[in-house]
């Protein structure tokens, strides 16, 4: 993890937050690599969960909604509350859940016995700081479907089954806060609500369970690193019949990246009851009564790109771009699935004080980032280029030599199999569309 954590801040992928004041407590910037990885995992999860399902539809909900939405769903009462206990010597808290022992795991003191916490963040809306103010920063966001089911039920003239997705951040205010990105306070989910016939959600929670696992096997995660682990009774969110996590080997154990589960009629009847209005759906052709269950696949954007990010990262001791340098360092490469990699292309001139191969690499550099995000380099040797671009998980390097003035061509050299092909340029858009396309 440490080797992690800091590439990611030296090649600009993810830095602390409040850098310069020292940090601030569990929340994260993400740099100009980092963003770009976050974009595509969201294009990535979008276009498989929205736009190659016709039953599914798209929803961007506000942060900030009426409190009762809280209580209806039950975050403001013990539902959603971590035990903690505090010590007695040194006063920090922990995670009754995540103690080994006994004792203090900082200075061995004695604990005090567990007390509730609650995780929502507490907020005040308007000028007054009264009670009648007071607001929550969402803690899901799935409860934002949830409550505009009947509108886009009745705007979008939609049958059961259908499903809401959504992505956006979500806070809670985590007390452990360990392991880089895994845990943070401010964070993104990707969140889809499947609503449907109670009699069929054994079906579709299969179904998407399903579609899951293959989302993470079609962006080259080592399905060895991917396990589900079936969250026995007792142990489930208070409004879960059936919860699955996906869990990933991360490298510091086995944990949690997507929960799915099957949340019955808990919210739907919960929101009914306590905002008046109905929330049952009628059948159009049986004439049925019910209300609807729901399949929730629920990941986050960070915690699924730490392990995408950790499954990436490879050392390879010996040198494989830099011949005449020492042979025993290690080099670090990402190997990004092309379509999660920061920069597709690298467009990178032979030599850098040559007008002709500048000018040239320029005009490929313009035509291809109209297309794909790349980047240009015309520093230092090729062979410490190459590694830079190794380093950030490219997947391609173009470079442009004497022979490209000529010949209208250039070499593309291939990350993983570091195989270079001569490619016209003007079949190189085509070329790469092709490469990157899963
Ligand atoms: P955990 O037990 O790890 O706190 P959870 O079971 O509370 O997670 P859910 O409420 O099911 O998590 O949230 C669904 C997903 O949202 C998680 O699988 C995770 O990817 C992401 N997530 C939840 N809490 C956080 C957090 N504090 N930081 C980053 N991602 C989070």
């Amino acid at each position: 993890m440490e080797k992690i954590i800091s590439l990611s801040k030296r090649r600009g992928i993810i830095f602390p937050s409040s850098d310069i004041y020292g940090g601030f407590g569990s929340s994260y910037d993400f740099g100009p690599l980092g963003v770009e990885i976050k974009r595509n995992i969201k294009e990535a999860w979008w276009r498989d969960m929205v736009q190659m399902h016709s039953s599914v539809v798209g929803l961007d909900a506000a942060i900030l909604m009426s409190p009762k939405i809280w209580e209806a769903s039950g975050h403001l009462s013990v539902g959603f509350a971590d035990e903690l206990v505090e010590c007695k010597e040194c006063h920090k808290r922990f995670r009754l859940s995540e103690l080994k022992e006994e004792e203090c795991p900082e200075c061995k003191g004695r604990l005090t016995e567990p007390k509730q916490f609650n995780l929502m963040m507490k907020t005040f809306i308007g000028s007054l700081e009264d009670e009648s103010a007071i607001s929550y920063l969402r803690a899901e966001t799935c409860q934002g479907i949830y409550v505009n089911f009947k509108n886009v039920l009745d705007s979008m003239r939609l049958k059961l089954p259908f499903g809401i997705a959504q992505i956006g951040k979500s806070f809670r205010n985590e007390i452990t806060t360990k392991n880089f990105i895994f845990r943070m306070r401010e964070f993104e989910q990707m969140e889809m609500q499947f609503f449907c016939d109670p009699k069929d959600a054994d079906k579709w929670f299969d179904y998407w369970k399903e579609e899951r696992l293959k989302w993470y096997e079609n962006l080259g995660l080592n399905m060895d690193n991917l396990k589900i682990y079936e969250v026995p009774e007792g142990d489930r969110a208070h409004y879960a019949k059936r919860q699955i996590d996906v869990m990933y080997n991360f490298p510091f154990g086995w944990q949690e990246i997507e929960g799915i589960h099957n949340r019955g009629d808990w919210d739907l009847s919960r929101h009914s009851k306590y905002s008046g209005v109905d929330l049952s759906y009628t059948d159009p052709e049986t004439k049925e009564k019910y209300t609807p269950y729901i399949i929730e696949t629920s990941v986050g954007v960070e915690r699924s790109l730490l392990a995408f990010l950790c499954d990436a990262y490879q050392e390879i001791e010996g040198g494989r771009t830099t011949t005449t340098e020492s042979t025993k360092e290690i080099e670090t490469v990402l190997k990004f699935h092309p379509k999660l990699a920061p920069v597709k292309i690298a467009v990178l001139p032979l030599l850098k004080n040559k007008p002709e191969l500048i000018k040239k690499s320029e005009e490929v550099f313009n035509m291809l980032s109209k297309e794909f995000i790349c980047q240009y380099d015309e520093a230092g040797a090729i062979g410490r280029r190459y590694r830079r671009q190794d380093e950030i998980g490219t997947p391609y390097c173009i470079t442009i030599d004497f022979d490209s003035l000529e010949k209208n061509d250039v070499t593309v050299r291939d990350r993983d199999t570091m195989e270079q092909e001569r490619i016209q340029i003007s079949e190189l858009v085509e070329y790469f569309k092709e490469k990157i396309k899963d």
